[in-house]
Order: C-alpha cells, then structure tokens, then sequence
C-alpha cells in the first residue's frame, strides 16, 4: 500500500471501537478521544449508531489530518513507538490490513473517501467490543472505565479522603466514571448485527472479555448468522479463568489471536495484577498452549511500567518456557505505559534505567528467540530494543515529582488491598531509596499534606 503520509494510520477507515462506557471511539490505542454528537457531547450507542459516527465530521477530519500527515489527538502512542524505533501500531495495522484486504481494496477505499470529503462507503471491517468494564482484577496500571473492581475502591477511596484520591487522579487528566448498561440496549444489539456481513475481524476485551456475557452473544449470533468463518478473533485476556465454552467458540471462527495481559512473572504479576494468582493463570496459560487448536495464535503483552522495569526478563524467559514445551509460537510484544504518566519509565532515575538495560542486555545474549533469524522473533527483539533506547535516551531525566506521586500512589494502594512494595519488589524499593526516594518515608494519597 502506498504510503500516504507519515501520520497516515488505516484504522479510520476501517475500525470503529466501543468504550467500555458506550462511546464510539476511532481507536484503543487513542484513550481520551470519543466521537462527538453536533453539540460536543459524546455519542452513546444506547442512543446513537455507530452508521451516524462512521461519517461524522470528526471522522472525517482525523481522515482529512492523516491523507494530510498533520498530527492528530489521541495517536501520541504510536508517535512516541516510532521516535524509539517501536514499530508502532500504526505501521503494524497499515501491514496487516493492506495483507488482509490487498492493498488495492485499501488504496480505492482511501482514495474514494478523500474525493468524497473523507466520508467512507462501506461499514468497517473491524470492530472492537468492549462491553461493559466488568472485570475481576485491579491492574494498577488500569482505570474505573476498564474495570469495576477499580471503580468501587476508588468509591472506597474517595469516601475515606474527602475526595483525595479524586483530586490526586485529575491531575492526571482522569476523572471517576462508571459505567450504565449501555450493552444491553436493542439499539445498541441492532447496530452491531448490521455490521456483521462486512466484519473480517473483531477484537474483544473490556473489562475481562471471558466473563462478559454480551460477548458469547456476540459470538453466537455471527455463529447463527452464519459469518464465523469468515471472521478472525482478536482477545485481551488475563488468564485467571478459562471457560470450556470460550475454547470452544474459537475453533468455529477463521482464525483466534489470544494475548495473554501479563506484567510480571509469578509475584510481580500479582503485584500489579491484584487479586489474581500466577498459579492458576500458569495452569490456564500452558493448558491453551498446549490444547488451543491449529486455528489459534497465543501471545503476550506486558505495559512496560515502574512496576515490572527490572523484571520483565522472567516473563520473556517463561514465554521462552513454554515455547519449548508446548512447540507453540508465542507472540511477546511490548506496549509502553504513558498513562498514568507517573508510571511512565522515562521517569526513573538513572541508577534503575542502568539496571534495566543491563537485565535486558544480558537476557538478549541468552535468549533463544532473540538471537535467532525467524520472523516469529521479530515482535520481541523490537520490544527489547525499543525499550532500551526509551531508557537510553531517558537517561538524565529523572522526574522526581513523578517518582513522588509513583510512591504516594504504590502506598495507598498497598494500604488499601493489603500489598507490599517492598516485599513483592525488593530490587525497586532498595535502588529508589539509594536515588533518594524512600518508601517508609512517603505518605498515603489519602492523609492530607
Ligand atoms: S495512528 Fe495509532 S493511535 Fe492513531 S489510529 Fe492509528 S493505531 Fe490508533
């Protein structure tokens, strides 16, 4: 496909995204954009469709900026991907689809919609569900939106602070919201059925999509409809439960992608990934390995953070694991954490990015995958290498403000669900009180300063 510009991404005119809390959204990568009715409100899919948001002005002007190469709001991730050298996902989907489509199909869908004011004339190939923010962990990298175990501590929270914790998270531009049951809603279930036909992927999370019941409604009716096997499954699961009927659903459809949300390995990931056990997602992660069919593709997607920085390498070394034992390809591919900025790495002090690089380092000279030429290898070495030019070029930048808000944040959090830094990441919490910052000495968000 040819290359329309460097800001060019071929997901507006292909991909429309639900929010967790209704909204119409032009990608998940872009989290604080929506699209908007006349009035600047947003529009919600228990009232509007998601025909009158595919052609709507804004649409059409993320369209216009990208056919332009102007910068558009919400797509900074993949800017930041590409100044470290991360394939961004904007290079990735502009691959993937002009694979899946033919770059024909894309360049005539493209070049009719920018003649024809940036409006598009066919429904979107692929949609992405988020169904509601029912979700049993509480990732701390995570927000109410995604997740109600989120939502109601940070009720509990508020509650207990006069709204402290509130005030902490507008800083950073996140308010509390919950979500209403918008996907229940017939005109919400109409809308979605109209698109099937033109569907040739469709990627579920939310929330936790192995619990939510809209989504194997979802799936029947493609099933019933008779489009299964026409359509690729795309999932964000964490593995902390795996429901016979959901392997079961997968082998009827073209072709199943299951990314495991994974941050750590053992203690770490349930450091972050709260209440879940690294026992039972290890179960459930090696029986997919092993009994997920020839039409499945498994991989892993840890947020690089403060938190898993230093310990990473064990989940890069688990994935290698499991590789060898179940003779299974696992996709590991890196997403940095922006938001919350304060868990952003670029934030560290050097003594932990020197730390970091030289772990990541060493793990390249011992990895199997890393060293070796196949393309299976590619999302992982680039992952590795991205971030350890984030960390490189970071150097010299520490935030200490951040890293004060890192700790406040880590301490009311540990207070509240029972959790210990210092006992879960020993390493972190001894080299950032050699830079300075001490745990013991840091206070709660919820006492006030
Ligand atoms: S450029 Fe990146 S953030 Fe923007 S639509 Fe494409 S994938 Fe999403």
């Amino acid at each position: 496909m040819k290359e329309y510009s460097k800001t060019f991404c071929v997901y507006p005119w292909i991909q429309q995204q639900t929010t967790p809390t209704g909204k119409i959204n032009f990608c998940c990568i872009s989290m604080h954009t929506f699209v908007p009715r006349e009035d600047g409100s947003a529009m919600m899919l228990d009232r509007d469709s998601f025909k009158e948001a595919w052609n709507s002005g804004y649409m059409r002007d993320i369209r216009k900026k990208m056919i332009h190469g102007d910068s558009v709001f919400g797509c900074e991730t993949c800017y930041e991907q590409e100044k470290v050298g991360k394939k961004s996902y904007r290079q990735c989907h502009n691959e993937e689809w002009s694979a899946k489509l033919g770059s024909d199909t894309i360049e005539g869908l493209v070049d009719r919609s920018t003649a024809n004011d940036f409006e598009v004339d066919r429904p979107p190939a692929y949609l992405d569900l988020r169904l509601g923010n029912l979700c049993n962990l509480k990732c701390r990298m995570c927000n109410p939106y995604n997740s109600v175990q989120i939502e109601n501590e940070w009720k509990k929270l508020d509650a207990k602070s006069e709204n402290r914790y509130s005030k902490f998270w507008n800083k950073f531009g996140l308010e509390f919201g919950s979500c209403t049951p918008w996907y229940e809603s017939e005109n919400f279930w109409k809308g979605v059925e109209e698109n099937i036909p033109f569907l040739k992927k469709v990627y579920m999370t939310g929330g936790e999509p192995t619990l939510i019941e809209g989504n194997y409604r979802f799936l029947d009716r493609c099933r019933e409809l008779n489009y299964a096997d026409k359509i690729e499954l795309f999932f964000n699961i964490n593995f902390t439960n795996l429901k016979e009927k959901f392997i079961e659903q997968l082998n009827e459809f073209q072709w199943s992608s299951v990314n495991a949300s994974l941050d750590g390995h053992g203690e770490v990931n349930e450091y972050i990934r709260a209440p879940s056990r690294w026992d039972v997602i290890d179960k459930n992660f090696r029986k997919m390995a092993h009994e997920g069919g020839a039409r499945l593709g498994l991989g892993i997607s840890p947020v690089i953070q403060i938190y898993n920085i230093l310990n990473v390498v064990d989940l890069l070394e688990y994935a290698e694991e499991v590789m060898e034992e179940t003779g299974r390809e696992i996709i590991v591919d890196f997403l940095f954490c922006l938001h919350p900025d304060f868990l952003d790495i670029v934030h560290l002090p050097d003594n932990i990015k020197h730390e970091a690089i030289a772990r990541l380092e060493d793990f390249k000279m011992s990895s199997q995958v890393y060293r070796s030429q196949q393309e299976k290898s590619f999302f992982m070495k680039n992952g590795i290498d991205s971030t350890i030019k984030r960390l490189q070029m970071s150097l010299g930048q520490e935030n200490p403000q951040m890293i004060r808000d890192f700790l406040s944040y880590t301490k009311t959090l540990d207070e509240e669900r029972r959790q210990d830094m210092r006992a879960s990441l020993p390493e972190l919490t001894f080299l950032l009180k050699e830079a300075g910052y001490d745990y013991d000495s840091q206070v709660s968000l919820l006492v006030d300063q």
